[in-house]
This record gives structure tokens, C-alpha cells and sequence, in this order.
């Protein structure tokens, strides 16, 4: 089984609603995305995936969507005066966690064809979450 990994970085803002914690305020992240692609077999340029084409379609995807945005659940009071000031919102449909948001990366880079196995998103240096196939054969990845 061959693996490659692309990191992707990207700044966002986010708060928590129903949350008792800080993460209720609001807060950003300096974030680190790391989209792991795997495969049996190697393709003509002997490679999983080209980190380029990764780089093309996913990260460009990030620094639309997500990249210097506050990440809000759609029901948030901040979105429509953040909205109103002409600031970036991404309106998430539950709350923007580091999880949320990693399977958010993980079904874009899958619907782009993508053989993704993981998206694990870095919130603080210390600080992970991962949505994937964890511990389940790569076979059972989703096909191009
Ligand atoms: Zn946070």
C-alpha cells in the first residue's frame, strides 16, 4: 500500500454555540489540513497522486472557501451583522468544529476523485482531529 500526505495551511474563525468553554467565544486558528491519499498501485508517473494536483483542487477549494473565513453554524446571531459588514462568512450546518471541519475537506477532496483515506485537521500544534477510513483497509476507500 502506497501513501502520500499534503499539507494544507489555512487561518480561519470559528465559535462554538450550545458549548461551555472557551471555544464559545469568538476565536481563530492557525490550521493545518493534512489530506492522506492511498493506493495499491501506482499510476504511469509512479506516483499515488501528484501532491500538485492535490495542491490544485484542494487547497485552492480551502483558500475559497475556508481560508481567512469565520466559520459559523448557519443559526449563529453573528452571522447576518458579520454578513452586513461584508465580512467572510462560511456557514457551516452544525457546530464548526476541528471534526466538522475535517470531513468537510474529506468529502470535497472525495468528490473531486480523490482515493482519500484521512483529512486530519491541526486546530493548535497540539491539537487534532481526523475523519476518515481510521483503521479500515484503503480498498474500501471511495473510488475515483
Ligand atoms: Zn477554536
Amino acid at each position: 500500500m502506497y501513501s502520500v500526505t499534503k499539507r494544507i495551511d489555512f487561518c480561519y474563525g470559528h465559535r462554538l454555540l450550545d458549548y461551555d468553554g472557551v471555544c464559545k467565544h469568538p476565536h481563530g486558528h492557525n490550521a493545518v489540513a493534512e489530506i492522506e491519499v492511498r493506493t495499491g498501485s501506482l499510476d504511469a508517473s509512479q506516483m499515488v497522486c501528484d501532491f500538485s494536483e492535490i495542491k490544485h483542487v484542494i487547497k485552492s477549494w480551502v483558500d475559497r472557501e475556508l481560508d481567512h473565513k469565520m466559520i459559523l453554524r448557519h443559526d449563529d446571531p453573528l452571522v447576518q451583522p458579520l454578513l452586513g459588514l461584508g465580512e467572510p462568512v462560511y456557514l457551516s450546518d452544525a457546530n464548526p468544529t476541528a471534526e466538522y471541519i475535517a470531513r468537510l475537506i474529506f468529502d470535497y477532496a472525495t468528490g473531486q476523485g480523490f482515493r482519500v483515506v484521512r483529512v486530519t485537521v491541526w486546530e493548535t500544534p497540539t491539537s487534532f482531529a481526523t475523519y476518515g477510513l481510521i483503521n479500515r483497509d484503503a480498498d474500501a476507500a471511495p473510488s475515483g
